[in-house]
């Protein structure tokens, strides 16, 4: 089977843009790129074409099918002949302009059908009707409301009769375009970076390439991601992608914008999942899915790790032990959990798996909550004080966990805890890792405190997560470097090459 194709859309203003995002595009490594001239003001086709550095697919999207073009089906047509004289690699034709093309010209056309709103239900009928028009390529490009929507194109690829393309927009349909090759799709369509995608869902050129690896994968490939809801700002894919690279492996690691988890992993499974991360807010919800489950994720009743083995999907939680031990590594000589007096700040999913790990551990424990309710819930759970926020600045403490999601991007000049409970020697965890130094952190830092990232905590439950599915101890400083690297992109996105 031949690789996937991986085809840049650019909408650039006029010939001189388009010459360089093309260029830019083909250094990049790019295959292709589709050139949306119903987005371009102003462009000279000839010149376009004949200094082109690589493939080009011609596209001139009627306003009926999502795009900017306003011409009948007839003045589109033309345009495209004369982008094929001009030597336009392929032109997308949409079903209505294809009666206006030469015979001669159809091994050189993706006849194209679009919904923006939904996934139609007689998609099967629809792709047949356009492989029966004789165009060289067929392309299905419809709206994904559910990750499911993406289980019909995978269904519809993997019986295809000619070269097709098969792609779901927006967020849960970002599957479609990473998985292409897995299922023989002709080509995926993918942005040229993170600010310039021409349709909804669709991921950056570098991200295809370098991240996902989405040209070697195939169906041999082994599938792991995260599930959660939302899940675009989720780091999980950029550490465990770059683990599964660095180690060799054959996987990939995917965004899995999920909304009912027990439903999906029935699903999703059987296309070759062998293991997910699982987050906010299925944390419990995938529970009943499991065949085993750890006995401390049973307990605190949230699993963040799913493998997949031999039909049977074992729970665990990497969480409470990954932040335990990162933070552990910080204590000064002769702190030890055994006694410490523990202030854990917030009441959510992550400080109770924290809660009883400490727990377990005989820490001294105060839990102290913003709702003050689910404070004392937790605290009386597990024979602990409690106190509301307002009466943080009366206590004192070895240890400082913060687990609200104060402080983080992008409102990181917040900050929950006073000042005055900041003291030389008191060691401070801060869950937030965007920013890696939160203002807690720093005003810790310039008091004295021993103070611990969120991102040591996050790459120690995703080394975890790692090894639990490989086998094999995770390449740590690998993890963490990718991660750090693209906070920084996200914080300085005009660095973006
Ligand atoms: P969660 O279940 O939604 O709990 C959120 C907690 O934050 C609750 O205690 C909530 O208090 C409190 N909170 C939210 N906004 C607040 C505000 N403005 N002022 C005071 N308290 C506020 O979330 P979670 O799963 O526990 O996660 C909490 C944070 O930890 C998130 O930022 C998450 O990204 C981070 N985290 C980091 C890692 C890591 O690896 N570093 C792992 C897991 C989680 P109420 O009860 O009053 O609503």
């Amino acid at each position: 089977m031949p690789g996937l194709r991986v085809c840049v859309s650019l909408a650039p203003t006029n010939t001189a843009h388009a010459l360089e995002l093309m260029n830019r595009a083909a250094s990049q490594g790019a295959d292709m790129v589709e050139l949306r001239l119903d987005l371009m003001a102003h462009y000279d086709l000839e010149a376009l074409l004949c200094n082109r550095p690589l493939p080009v697919l011609v596209t001139c999207r009627s306003r009926s099918q999502g795009g900017g073009c306003g011409a009948e089906p007839s003045a589109i047509a033309a345009t495209l002949q004369q982008a094929l004289a001009f030597g336009a690699d392929l032109v997308d034709a949409e079903e209505q302009v294809l009666p206006h093309l030469p015979q001669e010209a159809l091994p050189r056309v993706v006849v194209s059908y679009h919904d923006n709103s939904a996934c139609p239900a007689d998609l099967a009928a629809i792709y047949k009707r356009l492989t029966d028009t004789g165009a060289g390529v067929v392309k299905l490009a419809v709206r994904a409301l559910s990750i499911h929507d993406n289980l019909a194109l995978f269904s519809l690829l993997q019986s295809a009769r000619k070269p097709t393309i098969a792609l779901a927009m927006g967020e849960a349909g970002i599957l479609s375009r990473i998985l292409a090759g897995r299922f023989g799709a002709f080509l995926s369509f993918c942005a040229l970076d993170s600010t310039s995608a021409v349709a909804p869902g669709q991921v950056p050129l570098a991200d295809m390439l370098n991240l996902y690896r989405a040209k070697q994968i195939s169906p041999r490939t082994d599938l792991y991601g995260v599930i959660a809801n939302p899940v675009a700002h989720s780091l999980s894919p950029i550490v465990h992608n770059a683990a599964f690279r660095a180690c060799g492996i054959d996987a990939v690691y995917l965004p899995l914008l999920v909304e009912e988890p027990l439903r999906f992993l029935q699903a999703f499974t059987p296309l070759g999942f062998r293991g997910y991360s699982v987050t906010i807010p299925h944390k419990q919800a995938v529970l009943p899915a499991l065949g085993w489950v750890e006995p401390l994720a049973r307990r605190v009743g949230a699993v963040n790790t799913i493998v997949v083995e031999g039909g049977q999907m074992r729970g665990y939680n990497t969480d409470v032990e990954g932040a335990l031990r990162c933070i552990e590594a910080a204590f000064p000589p002769g702190l030890q959990w055994q006694g410490a007096r523990v202030l854990l700040v917030g009441a959510g999913g992550l400080a109770r798996g924290l809660a009883y790990g400490l727990a377990e551990r005989g820490a001294r424990l105060t839990i102290c909550n913003r709702t003050p309710e689910r404070a004392r819930a937790l605290a009386e759970e597990l024979g602990a004080s409690w106190c509301p926020l307002s009466h943080l600045s009366r206590l004192s403490a070895d240890v400082l966990l913060q687990t609200t999601s104060v402080g983080m991007y992008p409102r990181e000049d917040e900050c929950v805890i006073p000042r005055e409970l900041l003291r030389p020697g008191l060691v401070v965890y801060d869950a937030v890792y965007n920013p890696p130094e939160t203002k807690l952190l720093r005003l810790a830092r310039e008091a004295g405190c021993i103070t611990v990232s969120g991102v040591g905590h996050f790459i120690a439950q995703a080394a975890a997560q790692f090894s639990l599915w490989t086998g094999l101890p995770a390449p740590v400083s690998i993890m963490e470097e990718a991660m750090l690297s693209r906070l920084e992109a996200q914080a300085h996105p005009e660095q973006e090459g």
